[in-house]
């Protein structure tokens, strides 16, 4: 990624987070548009991780923010 992307802030990246955590669909914090939900890495990339990556996108603001899931973890 070479091109400059909005991002959110800390703490509305942090409200996805907890969102997704909780099994619910994350809303963009910045315009309420539920945001698209994309899977990588996994065997695309050849990564032997039980890890998933989450990458939400907002297709209004066309913000996005990426993550990793760690499954079997609640707190
Ligand atoms: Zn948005």
């Amino acid at each position: 990624m070479t091109e400059e992307h909005a991002q959110f802030e800390a703490e509305e990246q942090k409200a996805i987070r907890e969102a997704v955590a909780r099994g619910e669909k994350p809303l963009c914090p910045r315009d309420g548009t539920p945001m698209t939900n994309r899977s990588i890495g996994g065997g695309s990339f050849g990564l032997g991780y039980a890890r998933r990556r989450e990458w939400l996108i907002c297709p209004t603001c066309r913000r996005s923010v990426i993550f990793d899931l760690r499954r079997g973890t609640r707190n």
